[in-house]
């Protein structure tokens, strides 16, 4: 290897923030609005509102957080289930699990790494039975409280599918769109297709907060509940509260530094778009690898570009690829571990999730942050075809 390539370290997903997000930051401090309100904030639900398609949105201080306050505002309960895919960031399942739900998992679709609505409605149908207050789970008689669809990689799921199961057997649709904003799914904004909608702005996504997320919906009640739990659950100006709640609220100085990456969002997303695009072509017509999900019924945000490695083709694996890719500065990791292998979640309910099992140690995240050179990008698309051409 030669020294210019030695000295090559490219990571794999960095925050994209600049001097424009520096002067609205120190503004907001200036201003002394440090706390939970502030006219950023405002800025910043409405701002988020409007990407969405929604009148409302609020801002919170994480996407698990939202996740939280939205099966909560949706009515789960303790004791409840709700039922998601397996193959997710931990937060789903932990939110499910701070509602005091537990989850049931399904699978995903091969062809958009979403939700399977065919599975969905099979376990609904063989492992629930209907009582007169509800679907109740056959062996834990549990009530199932809402479905959980997770847009992967920032792709919506199949959301007419999903939301009929919903309206079918009277459950709630909660979507976890972490890495989703700005999404379209069949040309229309995601905020209104399920009861709520839930965005997270941690340093690794789209568009960052530093920490933070925001829970949009139709519903103006439905988010009045999610904004009085996520504010102490406070009546009016003094100290009466009416039922236990949180302070979960996001941040004005977290909300300024939002209000100018809200701004930037289409940059973002031309950026993320074109980086899929170059691996895509890059990696076209190499038999062992295949690039992450795009179809066609949604605009994608492409959180994540990637390609899907077969090792018996590759001659090589995801976890030895990323060694070798480490070792020529080049800054991937493996992804998701399913949540029916953690051991926290090997006793939940779920269906075989044959497709998440074949192919979870099989996905392989490329380098994609929003200031990837062409360049940069070349030389990693040059390293992936160096690491097969050598096992080969
Ligand atoms: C990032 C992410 C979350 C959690 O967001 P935080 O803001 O880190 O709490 C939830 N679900 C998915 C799918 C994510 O990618």
């Amino acid at each position: 290897m030669s020294i210019h390539q030695a000295q090559r370290s490219i990571p794999l997903a960095v925050p994209n923030v600049g001097p424009k997000e520096v002067a609205r930051v120190a503004e907001a401090v200036a201003s002394g609005w440090v706390s939970s309100v502030g006219p950023e904030v405002e800025e910043f639900e409405a701002g988020v509102a409007r990407v969405s398609g929604t009148k409302k949105g609020v801002a919170v201080a994480s996407g698990t957080m939202g996740l939280h306050l939205a099966l909560i505002a949706a009515g789960v309960k303790p004791g409840d289930i709700v039922i998601s895919p397996s193959f997710s960031f931990a937060a789903t399942a932990n939110a499910i699990c701070h509602a005091g739900a537990i989850p049931a998992f399904v699978d995903i679709e091969p062809d958009t790494w979403t939700m399977c609505p065919a599975d969905t409605g099979r376990l609904i149908r063989e492992d629930f039975e209907q009582r007169h207050d509800g679907l109740f789970h056959r062996t834990t008689g549990r009530r199932l409280a809402a479905i959980m669809p997770v847009y992967t990689n920032g792709t919506p799921a199949l959301i007419d599918e999903i939301a009929a199961l919903g309206r079918e057997n009277a459950v709630p649709v909660v979507a976890d769109a972490a890495a989703a904003i700005g999404a379209l799914y069949k040309n229309a904004p995601i905020g209104s297709l399920v009861d709520l909608t839930v965005y997270s702005f941690n340093g690794n996504k789209t568009i960052t907060t530093g920490a933070g997320g925001a829970v949009v919906g139709e519903d103006a009640a439905l988010i009045q509940r999610v904004r009085h739990l996520a504010t102490t659950a406070r009546v009016g100006t003094g100290y009466d509260h009416d039922q236990v709640g949180y302070n979960y609220r996001m941040s004005n100085i977290e909300a300024a530094l939002g209000c100018v990456q809200l701004e930037r969002l289409p940059e973002f997303l031309a950026a993320k778009g074109r980086i899929r695009a170059r691996y895509e072509a890059a990696f076209d017509g190499v038999p062992s690898l295949t690039p992450f999900p795009d179809p066609q019924y949604a605009q994608s945000t492409h959180w994540f570009s990637g390609i899907r490695v077969d090792p018996s083709l590759a001659g090589t694996t995801v976890p030895d690829m990323v060694k070798e890719l480490n070792a020529r500065g080049v800054g991937v990791r493996t992804f998701w571990k399913p949540m029916h292998l953690q051991p926290h979640f090997r006793e939940m309910p779920r269906t075989s999730l044959s497709f998440t099992d074949s192919m979870w140690e099989q996905v392989l995240p490329l380098p994609c942050s929003t200031s990837l050179s062409a360049e940069d990008q070349d030389y990693v698309v040059d390293c992936v075809k160096d690491v097969l051409r050598r096992v080969n």
